[in-house]
């Protein structure tokens, strides 16, 4: 904070910290350096044993009827649902660590985010069957210069903040439109909502909010500090709506490729 610089401070477990180094004063940041470099370490080496748990667990619940009675099979599953989470942690650590660090530009290609859109809706309205139900509105709009990859990712992590934190019965809305020089992706639910007080707190990684906590609602914080960073490092921004008791917008706005742009990407090899 001295000099006028604002560093957003995002504490970690056992004392560690984010600090996101473009805004962080010159002399902070090899340390930072070092910091996110430890984090993505540490992150990587918890993965490999991580990986081999899933596989062995995979190669044994493939065991047939007469080597693995049922109550071994149950356990199997167990372990292998509890496995599955913690490597979800460690790969949101590990995009974290990267996103937070001296890193390679994201990548910028032209991403249609209606086309991007349609199967990652239609895949959460097939899991969540009903439960809740899920539509998108999308109209044609420009390409932005974004990473699938990312874009996957950031919408990936609304939708299901949105289908965890909306009652049975409720419903989900994912909209893409342009307005002016922008292209808005929006994913509006009428769930558990945020309080007031809260909603300046949400994209700080390890944010968890109190009715989350209360209702025992599955999360360690991560998912929307991801997002925003993905969104930051595309030059949008990632803004949300809520009222507590009703419901929540969240909102992606991206600058609009200039039209033209998609047909010089489309013909690559044109002399
Ligand atoms: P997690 O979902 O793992 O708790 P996130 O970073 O994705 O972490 O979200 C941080 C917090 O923001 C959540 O714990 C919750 O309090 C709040 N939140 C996010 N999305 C929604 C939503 N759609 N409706 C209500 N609260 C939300």
């Amino acid at each position: 904070a001295e000099q006028g610089v604002h560093v957003r401070r995002t504490d970690l477990p056992g004392g560690a910290c984010l600090l996101t180094l473009r805004e962080a004063a010159p002399g902070e940041r090899d340390d930072l350096r070092r910091r996110g470099q430890l984090l993505a370490t540490v992150s990587h080496e918890l993965r490999t044993p991580l990986t081999s748990i899933v596989g062995y667990s995979e190669l044994l619940a493939e065991l047939g009827d007469d080597e693995l009675s049922p109550e071994a099979r149950r356990l199997v599953s167990i372990v292998r649902r509890h496995v599955d989470r913690e490597l979800q942690l460690v790969d949101d650590l590990l995009t974290l660590a990267h996103l937070d660090g001296p890193l390679m530009p994201p990548e910028r290609l032209p991403v249609d985010l209606a086309g991007l859109a349609r199967p990652l809706v239609r895949g959460a309205a097939d899991e969540i069957d009903g439960v809740v139900s899920v539509t998108l509105e999308a109209t044609s709009v420009p390409r932005v210069a974004g990473d699938v990859h990312g874009l996957s990712q950031v919408l990936q992590v609304l939708l299901s903040n949105a289908l965890k934190f909306t009652p049975p019965g409720g419903s989900v809305v994912v909209r893409v439109r342009q307005e002016r020089h922008e292209v808005v992706l929006e994913v509006e639910d009428d769930g558990i909502g945020i309080a007031d007080h809260e909603q300046p707190h949400v994209f700080e990684a390890l944010f968890r909010g109190a009715e989350a906590v209360r209702r025992q609602i599955q999360g360690a914080g991560l998912g929307l500090a991801i997002a925003n960073a993905v969104v930051e490092g595309l030059d949008g921004t990632l803004e949300v709506e809520s009222e507590l008791g009703s419901g929540s917008v969240f909102r992606v706005r991206l600058p609009a490729m200039p039209a033209d742009t998609t047909s010089v990407i489309a013909v690559p090899t044109q002399r």
